[in-house]
């Protein structure tokens, strides 16, 4: 199977230092035409602090659905994802493969989703910070505690490689091939 050519992460070189601006309910809906409003389960955008976001990220109040929101070349492109908790009982380091932050213990939840136009057939997945907050953990602004495994390199090259990794993800999940 060909592996789709990843080109983005040039793209959003450029525009890594930039944040989030504010995301309306209309542009919610325009996201995810498929969901009703009150089924998306968003937290009141008024209240979100968009200056420190490189993602929109939220979990359904329900618990095991996961929303996702990335700006990618002007255009916001949106994925949906499954949420499966971390039940292992054993104490163990987890690492986001979005942010690379490390938890000591559970702090990672498995996110999942099928991949676009293979009919349920194929389902990706990857270990991301369980609240979707990974902008907040590159940037220290979470009140757990900090990375179990700091890193020295600048916030900017977080943010960048955060971007990448979203967007690879969602490259995987056949959600942005009309944007090569
Ligand atoms: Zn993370």
């Amino acid at each position: 199977m060909a592996i789709p050519v990843v080109h983005v992460t040039l793209a959003r070189e450029s525009a890594s230092s930039t944040v989030l601006k504010p995301i309306t309910s209309q542009q919610l809906r325009e996201v995810f035409p498929d969901s009703r409003a009150q089924d998306l389960g968003a937290p009141d955008l008024a209240r979100v602090d968009w200056g420190v976001l490189d993602y929109f990220g939220w979990i359904h109040p329900a618990g095991s659905r996961g929303y996702v929101i990335l700006p990618l070349q002007d255009e916001l492109r949106g994925i949906t994802l499954r949420r499966l908790m971390n039940a292992s009982g054993k104490s163990r380091t987890h690492m986001c493969s979005w942010c690379h932050h490390v938890y000591r213990g559970r702090g990672t939840a498995m996110f999942s989703t099928q991949v676009a136009g293979s009919d349920g057939r194929r389902t990706i997945g990857n270990y991301i910070c369980r609240e979707l907050d990974c902008s907040l953990r590159i940037r220290n602004l979470s009140s757990d505690p900090p990375t179990y495994m700091p890193e020295t390199i600048a916030l900017k090259h977080k943010i960048w490689r955060l971007e990448s990794a979203v967007t690879a993800f969602m490259h995987r999940a056949n959600l942005l091939e009309d944007t090569l």
